[in-house]
């Protein structure tokens, strides 16, 4: 099995220069399945050896000025797609409604969604992680068939976690990654369970991810800033055990 890494390069870099400068600089190790979703509009212009995603999406077509559908991104090659990114949901009032439509689109189309999913600061500190994650997950796979979920990823990204530095304990996530994987067993049954991946996400780096994929027993990683940059991004490919 290959661990999925997925680089999400949010609205980064600046210059279609600068991305193509910095997806050759990309060593990805055999044992990895890299997933690199870069701003939509560079993405013509880059070549490598990594498949793309896209970081969002809408749930329909039409007059929605400024949207992309799922149905356009399957039609230029784009497999995976992720949803309902906390800072979609922050700062851009995503709820877990839209997140579903969202979902039900993507599914639809036979792509991959990665629903991201976890607790803000203060739902850590009131210890309501459990309870968050189970909503998240619920409203985000309302409707959605059995058929359809073995084709899931799932992140876990603590919000508190993103782009801070500051990283939950290995022992936590696999916490975390039980208690999905008992969500998708009652809601789905035992084979669901067993095919989505669960991934983790948040300050991700060179040092901090084989207690992930090893201690916790993720399937992969989620990782924001330091897939922008190209050494420590390397490292952290080479790292994957
Ligand atoms: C993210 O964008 O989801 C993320 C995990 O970012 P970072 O690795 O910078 O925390």
């Amino acid at each position: 099995m290959k661990f999925l890494i997925v680089a999400n390069w949010k609205c980064n870099p600046k210059t279609i220069k600068e991305a193509q400068k910095i997806l050759k600089g990309y060593k990805a190790p055999k044992n990895v399945e890299l997933i690199v979703c870069p701003p939509l509009v560079f993405i013509p212009q880059l070549k490598g050896n990594v498949s793309f995603g896209a970081q969002d999406c809408f749930y329909g077509e039409g007059a929605f000025t400024g949207e992309v559908s799922p149905t356009m991104l399957k039609s230029v090659g784009l497999r995976h797609v992720i949803v309902g990114h906390s800072e979609r949901r922050v700062l851009f009032n995503e709820t877990d409604e839209i997140a579903n439509r969202k979902m039900k689109a993507i599914l639809q189309e036979k792509l991959i969604p990665i629903l991201c999913v976890g607790e803000n600061r203060e739902e850590r500190e009131s210890n309501e992680t459990f309870e968050v994650i189970k909503r998240q997950i619920g409203e985000g796979l309302d409707g959605v068939a059995k058929d359809k979920v073995k084709n899931i990823v799932l992140a876990y990204e603590p919000v508190w976690a993103i782009g801070t530095g500051k990283f939950a304990s290995a022992e936590k996530i696999q916490q975390v990654k039980i208690f999905i994987k008992k969500l998708i067993n009652t809601k789905y049954g035992a084979k669901a369970s067993e095919k989505v991946k669960i991934i983790y996400g948040g300050s991700v780096d060179s040092r901090n991810i084989a207690s992930y994929l090893s201690d916790a027993g993720m399937d992969g990683v989620l990782v924001g800033g330091v897939s922008l940059r190209i050494k420590e991004f390397n490292q952290l490919l080479k790292a994957v055990k």
